[in-house]
């Protein structure tokens, strides 16, 4: 049996999580953890009776403590709350299944205290990747992708263990803006942005894509987790998201991974890894695919690409300011305060302005993402 602990378990990644292991008899949930929707957190309690879940605010969790006052679980609120989950110790696997930044310490948590890693929150590694990568190592604990380009990557290097990758080709949809110019998404609006071609996810990894910021927090991850340089990896434009990613060896051959995009994929080879078993649902057929198209990405108007290279390039807390301004950006465009290109010149403006520090500590990559939110407060009220 192994067990599984999720943080961010009533969002899209966290309740495929959950569709995933009530599929398999060998995997078990033993802690939960939400941020506000405990209508969805009790549900799911009641169904998987873990021994812990936690919520943000002690009121809510007041009100859960009562409503599940029947059952033997602990309920939990605030960022003790989190941890504590990460850390559960009956758990085997953590499920990072949270939005932004606030992942960092609850992740660092569950390596600390001997966990693996199911990684879906990217922002932990593209802000504390320095931080995170030597922790895997020390604590001996695995850190499995659940991205599903980055489960792509790992699933076509498993069969070349030991051999270079030359380049990663990391492949993007393009988002519901894709072929446009500068002066059509001037005025596009925030129910244009919210509608993906090809995924369903929560709503900020749906504008991160949009804007393809996503695909720069992507390069950062990637350059983590494979240890390349952003020389090598190659973002490629391909809006059928059939292929979710490749690797190319020093001797030309390319190994890609296909299949139908559904994230329950990447999430079940995380938490079985190395098993493969049944999923339900569509499979590709490759005899109803018209076409596969490719193309370079236009970098000038989804610039948020360009400035997560230049962030990476940079290095030290310039991830962080970025992703932090891009967190603080999205919320207020989710909010319909500010225009969608202007989530983009809140990043470059912030990076622009904000002194970045080299080898930032957790604590210091926590004050550079409460700067940049600050940075942004000022410059959108002004
Ligand atoms: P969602 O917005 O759907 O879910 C986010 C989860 O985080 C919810 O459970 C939410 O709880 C919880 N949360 C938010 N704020 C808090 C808080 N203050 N305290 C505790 N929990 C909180 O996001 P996604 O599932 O789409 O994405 C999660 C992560 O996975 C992101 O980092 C994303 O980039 C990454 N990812 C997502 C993919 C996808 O297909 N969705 C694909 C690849 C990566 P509640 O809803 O109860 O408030």
């Amino acid at each position: 049996m192994k067990n599984v602990a999720i943080l961010g378990s009533t969002g899209s990644i966290g309740t495929q999580t959950l569709d995933v292991i009530s599929r398999q008899d060998d995997l078990k949930v033993v802690a939960l953890s939400a941020g506000k929707n405990i209508t969805l957190l009790e549900k799911q309690i009641r169904q998987f009776r873990p021994e812990v879940a936690a919520v943000w605010d002690e009121e809510d969790a007041r009100s859960l403590r009562t409503s599940v006052s029947d059952l033997d679980v602990t309920i939990l609120s605030g960022i003790e709350g989190l941890i504590a989950v990460a850390e559960w110790h009956t758990s085997k696997v953590l499920v990072t299944a949270i939005v932004g930044m606030l992942g960092i310490r609850p992740t660092i948590a569950g390596i600390k205290a001997g966990k693996d890693i199911a990684l879906a929150n990217k922002e932990t590694l593209v802000t504390a990747g320095h931080i995170i990568m030597p922790l895997i190592k020390k604590h001996k604990v695995s850190l499995l992708p659940v991205d599903s380009e980055h489960s792509a990557i790992f699933q076509c290097l498993e069969k070349d263990k030991g051999n270079a990758i030359s380049r990663i080709w990391l492949t993007a949809s393009g988002g519901p803006f894709l072929g446009k110019t500068k002066e059509q998404l001037q005025n596009v609006t925030l129910a244009d942005a919210l509608k993906h071609p090809n995924w369903s996810m929560g709503r900020k990894i749906t504008i991160d894509s949009a804007t393809m910021v996503n695909k720069g927090l992507e390069v950062m991850e990637a350059k983590w987790l494979f240890d390349v340089s952003l020389e090598q990896i190659k973002v490629l434009v391909h809006p059928q998201s059939v292929i979710h990613s490749a690797v190319e060896y020093a001797d030309g051959a390319v190994i890609a991974q296909m299949g139908t995009p559904d994230m329950r994929l990447p999430i079940q080879y995380a938490l079985l890894y190395p098993s493969r078993r049944a999923l339900p649902g569509e499979k590709l057929d490759f005899y109803s695919l018209a076409q596969l198209t490719f193309m370079e990405a236009d970098e000038e108007t989804f610039c948020g690409l360009r400035l997560a290279k230049e962030a990476l390039r940079q290095g030290g807390s310039v991830p962080t300011i970025f992703n932090a301004a891009n967190e603080k950006a999205v919320a207020l465009f989710l909010q319909e305060k500010i225009s969608f290109l202007q989530i983009t010149e809140l990043i470059e403006a912030s990076m622009d302005e904000i002194h970045a520090i080299m080898n930032p500590t957790v604590e210091e990559i926590l004050l550079t993402q409460q700067m940049t939110e600050d940075f942004i407060e000022s410059r959108y009220c002004s």
